[in-house]
C-alpha cells in the first residue's frame, strides 16, 4: 500500500496531493485548491514568481490587436534580463544549473523565473535574502520550488510549435534564450572572464550597501515609470550602469 502511494504521489491518480503543484510548481487555483500544494522545505529550485514582464504584452493597443515591439528587440529584451537575473543570482548565492522563464500567461505562471541551484543551501540563501529585495520597481516574491525536473514541468507539444492553448497552457511554455547567451552562461562553466569579475565586484556592491534609503527609494519610483513600455525601456537601457541596478534592496 506504502508503495502504491509513493508510485502516485504527485500524479493525477494522486487525489491528496496537487500534481500540478508537484509538478510545476504552481497551479491554477492557488491557495483555493482542493488538493494539498506540498511545500518543500529542502530543495534545489527557487521559483520567483511573476518576475520577467514580456514588453510584448504590456505593449499590446487597448483592443490587444497588435504589438510595435520587434521579435528582435523582444529576444534582446528578454536576453538582457534573463542574463541580469543569472549573473546576479549566481555571484550573490552560488553555481546554478539552470534556469527557466515561463512564457505563459496566466497569472500563476506569468513571468515566473526558476532558478536550480547546485546546491539546497544556496537556494534557501537566495530566498530569504531574495524576498528582501526588489526588481524593476517590484517587491520580488521568491519560494522555494518542488520543481527539479524540467522536462516533466514542460509542454510538449509548445516545444512542437503545436500547443492549442498557446499561453494559457499549464504546463511551462519555457521562452528560450538565443544561442550565444547559452553558451556565455551555461558554457563558461564558471570560469569568469576577469572583465566580469571585475566589473560586477566592489564598486558596484558598495555602491549598493552605502546607498541611503531615500536613494533606493527614489529609484524604485524611477523604474516603475519606467518598466512600463518598451519605448522607455530603449532609451533606460543605454544606461548601462541604471540597467545593472534593477535589482535593489528595501
Ligand atoms: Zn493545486
Ligand atoms: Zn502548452
Amino acid at each position: 500500500m506504502a508503495e502504491y502511494l509513493a508510485s502516485i504521489f504527485g500524479t493525477e491518480k494522486d487525489k491528496v496531493n496537487c500534481s500540478f503543484y508537484f509538478k510545476i510548481g504552481a497551479c491554477r487555483h492557488g491557495d483555493r485548491c482542493s488538493r494539498i500544494h506540498n511545500k518543500p522545505t529542502f530543495s534545489q529550485t527557487v521559483l520567483i514568481l511573476n518576475l520577467y514582464c514580456n514588453p510584448q504584452n504590456s505593449a499590446k493597443s487597448a483592443d490587444g490587436s497588435h504589438s510595435t515591439v520587434s521579435d528582435e528587440e523582444m529576444q534582446e529584451h528578454y536576453d538582457n534580463f534573463f542574463e541580469e537575473v543569472f549573473v546576479e543570482c549566481e555571484d550573490r548565492y552560488g553555481e546554478i544549473e539552470e534556469m527557466n522563464v515561463c512564457d505563459n500567461l496566466g497569472d500563476h505562471l506569468v513571468g515566473n523565473v526558476y532558478i536550480k541551484f547546485k546546491y539546497e543551501e544556496d537556494a534557501e540563501k537566495a530566498v530569504v535574502d531574495l524576498n528582501n529585495r526588489w526588481f524593476g520597481g517590484r517587491a520580488i516574491n521568491a519560494e522555494l520550488s518542488p520543481v527539479t525536473d524540467f522536462r516533466e514541468a514542460c509542454c510538449r507539444q509548445y516545444e512542437m510549435g503545436e500547443c492549442t492553448r498557446s499561453g494559457f497552457c499549464n504546463f511551462m511554455h519555457l521562452k528560450p534564450i538565443s544561442r550565444e547567451l547559452r553558451r556565455e552562461l551555461y558554457g563558461r562553466k564558471r570560469k569568469r572572464s576577469p572583465a566580469r569579475t571585475r566589473r560586477r565586484s566592489s564598486p558596484a556592491r558598495n555602491r549598493r550597501s552605502t546607498r541611503s534609503r531615500s536613494r533606493s527609494k527614489e529609484r524604485r519610483r524611477d523604474y516603475r515609470a519606467n518598466s512600463t513600455s518598451l519605448e522607455r525601456y530603449r532609451s533606460h537601457s543605454q544606461d548601462k550602469d541604471q540597467r545593472e541596478g534593477r535589482f535593489g534592496r528595501f
